[in-house]
């Protein structure tokens, strides 16, 4: 029985950096060698695949994607396992499914079909990517800034409010506005649980940014989306971000919620290793234009955008390999900084640096394979391939089976 497979004449994308002539060995479902070809004899158990110089990256990490394919989670979180198993069309092996502001006691539903689709997947050979846990977004959020989240449904985060969110171990990630009362006791609390805290939908000036990152936010939901724009005299949350040493942003790439000259900005002042790229996808992603739902509210839908019949933004329809594609061409950055953007640095997000999405041994084989202009040919999860291009589907046919 196949135990794996050879990769060679490839160009290795890791962590930012680029091997070119590299050599991926992948064994048991795990990578075995990443690195440079002439380092390494070929295997002679394994088959042999040439890559006639494709790019190899680490599975596609998303930390914000409301839904996809028509399927909303937060309206219908028993769509969970049927969205993750289209994913990998998009490059991406793992992501937080996203849930928008909801009554403060419907949360127990959403959350406990995020630990029953987590157990699916680990329990049940439930193929699909990987679910990592929730994102919470709101309902701790400021009215100010409420975006397309319905303001009705916002609370200040008590205690007593934070412990409706149960069961709190499926909640991975949960974005707030600090400057709500108890915002800072929340962030400590939230983040002594395991939960990674994230400032959004805030008017938080720079001194609340500071003392929020100080009690234990690491990342900054949508950088610029629902946060004032920065002024020379009020930099506000944007300018406290941009300037701040060690939080990381999430950034929506798709050129319609971010200025592409925002994006280079932000790229150069924060660097690969503090941007992840998110879509922030929701229903309508994957599906033709028309009308679609976010939560319970309408949205209509066109070749770019998802918008309120206010014209507000209600999610992106983008997908997390054009966002790839796109920070190239807005920032100037290097494919390998990129893939960075969508691999290691949301791994590191969420605490998951050594696990996923790095080409280190040991590693799941969760991999994107890409051509030269970076558009995906195939999508592997512990090393079978799971999403094939047409072009590419002779080549990896026979590792279809179980390695
Ligand atoms: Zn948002």
């Amino acid at each position: 029985m196949t135990t794996g497979f050879a990769l060679h004449s490839i160009s290795i994308y890791d962590r930012g950096t680029r091997i070119d002539d590299a050599l991926l060995v992948i064994r048991q479902g795990r990578i075995h060698y990443a690195g440079p070809r002439r380092e390494r004899e070929l295997p002679a158990d394994l088959p042999l695949i040439d890559g006639h110089g494709w790019g190899v990256s680490p599975g596609l990490i998303d930390l914000q994607f409301n839904g996809a394919y028509g399927h909303d989670f937060t309206r219908d979180p028993s769509s969970l396992l049927a969205v993750a198993r289209r994913l990998p069309e998009t490059g991406v092996t793992a992501f937080l499914p996203t849930f928008i502001t909801s009554p403060i006691d419907s949360y127990i539903e959403k959350l406990n079909r995020v630990r029953i689709a987590q157990q699916a997947q680990s329990q049940r050979g439930e193929t699909g990517a990987r679910i990592l846990g929730a994102h919470v977004e709101g309902p701790f959020l400021n009215p100010a800034k409420k975006g397309a989240h319905r303001q009705e449904w916002f609370i200040d985060p008590t205690l007593e409010a934070l412990e409706q969110l149960q069961p709190l171990e499926a909640v991975r990630l949960l974005t707030l506005a600090p400057e709500r009362a108890h915002g800072l006791q929340a962030v400590r609390w939230l983040s002594e649980r395991g939960v990674v805290v994230s400032i959004g939908h805030s008017a938080a000036g720079p001194q609340e940014t500071c003392a929020a990152v100080e009690a234990g936010a690491a990342l900054a939901t949508h950088l610029y989306n629902a946060m004032r724009p920065m002024d020379h005299r009020d930099p506000g949350l944007v300018g406290a971000l941009l300037v701040n040493d060690t939080i990381r942003c999430g950034l929506i790439v798709d050129g319609v919620h971010v200025h592409p000259l925002m994006v280079r900005l932000a790229y150069r002042l924060l660097g690969p290793e503090r941007i992840a790229l998110v879509t922030d996808a929701m229903a309508a992603m994957g599906m033709p234009s028309g009308e679609s739902l976010i939560g319970d509210q309408t949205v209509y839908v066109d070749e770019t955008s998802a918008r309120l019949a206010d014209g507000t933004l209600a999610g992106s329809i983008l997908r997390l390999d054009q966002a790839v594609r796109n920070m190239v061409a807005f920032s100037g950055c290097s494919p390998a900084q990129a893939l960075q953007m969508a691999t290691s640095t949301p791994a590191a997000v969420l605490g998951l640096e050594g696990e996923m999405g790095r080409l280190a041994p040991g590693c799941p084989a969760d991999l994107a394979i890409w051509d030269s202009s970076l558009h995906l040919q195939a999508t592997f999860m512990d090393g079978r391939p799971v999403y094939t291009a047409p072009a590419v589907q002779p080549l990896f046919a026979s590792l279809a089976s179980p390695v």
